[in-house]
Order: C-alpha cells, then structure tokens, then sequence
C-alpha cells in the first residue's frame, strides 16, 4: 500500500497558514495582495481553473479580479490591457489563463507581463533566472510538486528521477527543480526509445503528458515515488484521471499523488504563495 500524498489536504494547510499571514498585512502595509486573472474565451477548462483561482483567493484574503474578454479579442487590446495592470501599482500578480486563441501569440502575451507580477512564473526573465539559479518566481505546478515530495518526506538528494514530458510548464521546470534538489534526473518524451525500460530505473517518476492512464504497473519500479501531473478525461467513464493507472501502479509504488486532489489543488495553491511573494517584494522594496 503506498503512501497516498493529497494535495487538497497539505494545499488546505498551507492556505490556512497564508490566510493567517494576509490578515496581518491590512495593518502592516494598508492592503492584502491583488492577484488580476485575464480569461479570454469560454473554454469550460479554463472557466473552472479561473474559478478555482479566485475561490483560493477567497479562502486566503487575497484580492481577485477576473477580466473576461471574449475569443476574439485582438492581441493589441490583450497588450493594451496587460499595460494597464502593469502601470497599476495596485495590482501585484497578472495571470493570463491559457491557452489562448490562435490568432494571439501566447509568447509575446506571457512576455508582455511585469517579470515582477509574473505569478505563474512563465515570463523569460523568470525562466532565465531558474535556470541560473537565481531568485526568481517558480512555476507553480512544479513548485507544488517539489513541496509534496518534502512533505512526504521523501529523500530526492542521490535518487534516480525520470521526468516524462519536456513542457515549458511542466516537463522542463520540474527537472530543473529536481536537479536543484541533487536528484539525478532524465528527461523523457514522445521520441524517447524503450520508454518503460528507462521509466523502470526512475526511484521517482513524474509524469506530466496528458493521456488517460498512460503508465501503467510494468512500467513502475517496486518502491517508486510517483506524481501524476495528468488531468484528463477517462474514455472509459467519462471522470477525471490522470496520466497513470492509478489503481494499477499504487499498489507497487511507495508514495503516489492522486487524480483529483494530488498535484492541481497544490498548483493553485502555490499560486497563491507566488502572489503574497510578489506582493511582500514590492513592499519590502518600498
Ligand atoms: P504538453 O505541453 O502537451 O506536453 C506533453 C509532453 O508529453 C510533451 O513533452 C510530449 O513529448 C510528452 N509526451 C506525449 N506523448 C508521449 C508519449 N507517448 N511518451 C512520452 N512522452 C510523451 O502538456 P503539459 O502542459 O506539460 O501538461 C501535461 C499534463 O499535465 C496535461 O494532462 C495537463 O492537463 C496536466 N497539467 C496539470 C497541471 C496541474 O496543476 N495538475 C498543471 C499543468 C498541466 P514531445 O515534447 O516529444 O511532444
């Protein structure tokens, strides 16, 4: 039986410790952070992530705002509206919810942001600094992963890790992370060769390609830690899964993350860390 980490319950933690801090923050700096969140379309995924957002703002004090703009908005009125919240010193985090439309360049939108209320943590400038280990804003996804892990207690200095997904939200950072960590890390993807062979030496296994139950047990060592960073849909029953056979590879793994309630409630979670972060820099900077 592995050690099942929930996210939802460490992410209620840490919520509650953030929410005690926010409430100091009236009388010490005359306000509560301000996270803005830009949704542009109707995407029922993004709806429900924005959602999410601005109900963990809720439960922590933080102030949200959500600006909806339809799917056709132009790209210069997206520019023009990041501009303003860049100006805005009322404002301490902008998120722009993606994916995008087609016709707007996701690169120049996400490098349009203030690198200093770059909550996600996606802006060049921030990705740069991960790079160079330097102190920047973390993406939240593999940020979350990374505090699951250390809460778990599990050892990541000297482990084999295999990271399958090389994204730029998730495969990528999450490797550097754990390479920062002293983990001996390989990056995987769609043209790796004898997957499961390579998969098989991981003693920590994080998986983020966004299919169905895509690893299963012949593909996990006895013993391993796994996060799913997976959300997708069942074929099957139609409910939400994540990328691993969960029923299939928990009983083999050591500790494993759940999907619902593993690494999402985490991400949103650090979201929130990465607000008060920006917010604490500027008015430590004052
Ligand atoms: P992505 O940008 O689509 O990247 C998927 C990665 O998986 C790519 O690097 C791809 O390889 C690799 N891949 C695809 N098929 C593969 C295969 N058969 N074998 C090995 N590698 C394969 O996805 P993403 O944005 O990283 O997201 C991945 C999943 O995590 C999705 O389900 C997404 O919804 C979920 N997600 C969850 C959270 C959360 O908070 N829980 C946050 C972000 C994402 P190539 O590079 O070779 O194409």
């Amino acid at each position: 039986m592995a050690n099942i980490i929930s996210g939802k319950e460490l992410s209620a933690r840490l919520k509650a410790d953030m929410a005690a801090e926010v409430a100091t923050f009236g009388a010490k700096y005359g306000r509560v952070p301000h996270l803005t969140v830009i949704l542009v379309g109707e995407d029922p995924g993004s709806v429900s992530y924005v959602t999410g957002k601005a109900k963990a703002s809720a439960e922590v004090g933080i102030r949200n705002t959500t600006i909806r703009k339809p799917a056709t908005i132009a790209e210069e009125e997206l520019l023009g509206i990041i501009a303003g919240l860049n100006a805005d010193p009322e404002v301490d985090g902008i998120l722009v919810q993606l994916p995008l439309p087609k016709h707007i360049d996701e690169q120049k939108v996400i490098a349009a942001i203030d690198e200093t209320k770059d909550v996600d943590g996606f802006h060049p400038l921030n990705v740069a600094a991960l790079w160079q280990k330097q102190p920047c804003t973390l993406p939240c996804t593999p940020k979350g992963i990374v505090k699951m892990l250390k809460t778990a207690g599990v050892e990541i200095a000297g482990k084999r890790a295999v990271v399958i997904g090389r994204s730029n939200i998730v495969g990528l950072p999450v490797s550097k992370l754990l390479l920062d960590e002293n983990a001996t890390v390989t990056v995987t993807h769609s043209r790796t060769r004898d997957l499961a062979e390579v998969t098989r030496g991981a003693e920590i296994l994080v998986v983020a390609i966004g299919r169905p139950k895509f690893v299963t047990a012949d593909m996990v060592a006895e013993g391993a830690v796994v996060i799913d960073v997976g959300v997708n849909r069942d074929p099957e029953t139609g409910k939400l899964c994540g990328d691993v056979d969960f029923a299939a590879v928990e009983p083999k793994a050591s500790v494993i993350t759940p999907v619902p309630g593993g690494v999402g409630p985490m991400t949103i979670c650090c979201l929130m860390e990465n607000t008060i972060e920006c917010f604490l820099r500027k008015m430590q900077a004052r």
